[in-house]
This record gives C-alpha cells, structure tokens and sequence, in this order.
C-alpha cells in the first residue's frame, strides 16, 4: 500500500473504517427505504465479514451489529464461535454455493442459511435438522440469469424444489436469495425474484450487494447482504 503509515494493522489491508462505513450503508438503507416508502426495520442488512479476519470484525460488532454473513463454512467455524461468546445475540447467515457434505456444519453454526439450490442439499439440510434440533430460516437461491458457472435454481425448475422442500421436508423456508449477472442491469432480475417470492407466497427477499442495494430495496428486499462497502476490499483468499 503506498501509504502504509495510516494502517492500523500489519494484516496486510488498507485501512478501512469499519463502523464509519457501517454507519454509512445504514444510513443509506433507511434513505432507501424511506424513497420507497417502505419502513427500515423490514430490512435486515447482512454485513458480509466472509474473508476478513476477526480483528476488521470487531468495530462492527462494537458498533452493535447484529447480522453477518459468511459463505464458507470452514472459514465461519474459525472465526465466530470466540466472536459468538463474546456476542452472543449475534445471527450468522451462510450466503451462497453450499456443498451437501458441508451441511452438517452449515446447519450447526448459521441462523439462517441462503443457499438451497438442489434436492440433494435440501434432503442434507433436512437430515441434519433433524438430527440437531435446529432449524435454521432457509432461503432458496434462484439463478435469475440462468448463468452456468453460478449456483441457484432455474427459475423453471423452482416450482419442484420449493414442494420438495416445503412439503416433502418442512424446511423452514422464508424466502428467495438471487444474485443477478454482474454485466447485467439487476432490476429485472430483482423484480423476477420479488414476483417468485410472491407466487409462491413466502415473506423474504434476499437480494442486493454493495453495488446495488439501493436498487434491490426499490423492488423490495427484506436483506440486503454487504461485504465490501462496509469492510472494505476482501484480502485475496
Ligand atoms: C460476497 C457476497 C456478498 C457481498 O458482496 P459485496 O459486493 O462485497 O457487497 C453478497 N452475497 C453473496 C452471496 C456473497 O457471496
């Protein structure tokens, strides 16, 4: 970094203000919401801590933040359980591509997992609720762009999987989670997924990043996940 002296840290990241940032991306939600005259407290705004030590953790934590997201189950299961004794009114959402025999220990650490894409997995989650006790709020991902490289269901094989995972299994389903194409205007793929979350009659939305929360609130998002406006560029993995 060209100028090392204002790093507070020899982690090797720019110095990042995390809670001025945070403080910020609130700010803006609730502007967000207001232009759409929707209330703020509808909105949970995931702070995306996935690949940033604990340290850059902390002042969002201080700050008294009560959501982050994490989209690695090894990386999640080193770094919260000492944040978690220390916050314990922390929730913990697993964002993104799930692995099936990651499932066990998705179910054991999240509070709320945005990942179902497949049978198989739901069938996976499902066993490990079971055998855990625990049920954390499940969000099915739909591959709005249809992209091949990306997870999430089809929108055309979406009705099939939320009947497997809803009536076949009792997931605890509470809604959709979409990422559109990164080339692409997201507000079409936003409104697919409002219109999806609708049909089929479930109350939550996942959807928005940095680039594009704004937007996602507009068409309805009920969590917005944020990573990189609030802790800054993620160290190269
Ligand atoms: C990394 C990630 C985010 C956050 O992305 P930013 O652009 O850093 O805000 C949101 N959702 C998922 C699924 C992610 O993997």
């Amino acid at each position: 970094m060209a100028n090392a002296a204002s790093a507070p840290c020899t982690d090797g990241l720019p110095a990042v203000d995390v809670a001025a940032n945070l403080a910020t991306v609130q700010a803006q939600v609730q502007q967000a919401a207001r232009d759409s005259g929707r209330d703020a407290d509808e909105i949970t705004l995931i702070a995306v801590s996935k690949g940033h030590p604990a340290h850059r953790i902390l002042p969002a934590l201080s700050a008294g933040h009560g959501a982050f997201g994490e989209n690695r189950v090894q990386e999640a299961g080193e770094k919260w359980p000492a944040l978690r004794s220390d916050w314990p009114g922390v929730a913990l959402h697993y964002i993104g591509a799930l692995q099936t025999n990651k499932a066990r220990d998705a179910v054991a650490i999240s509070d709320a997992i945005h990942a179902i894409d497949r049978p198989r997995l739901a069938d996976a989650l499902a066993r490990e609720m079971e055998r855990q006790g625990r049920r954390p709020a499940c969000f099915i991902q739909v591959n709005t762009g249809a992209e091949p490289q990306k997870a999430g269901v089809l929108p055309e094989n979406l009705d099939a999987l939320v009947a497997r995972c809803r009536d076949d299994l009792a997931l605890p389903v509470v809604g959709l989670m979409c990422i559109p194409p990164a080339a692409e205007e997201p507000a079409p793929h936003f409104a697919l997924l409002r219109d999806l979350v609708a049909r089929h009659g479930f109350e939550c939305l996942s959807m928005g990043m940095s680039a594009d929360y704004r937007v996602a609130i507009a068409l309805g998002a009920t969590h917005v996940r944020i990573g990189t406006a609030i802790f800054g560029t993620r160290p190269t993995r």
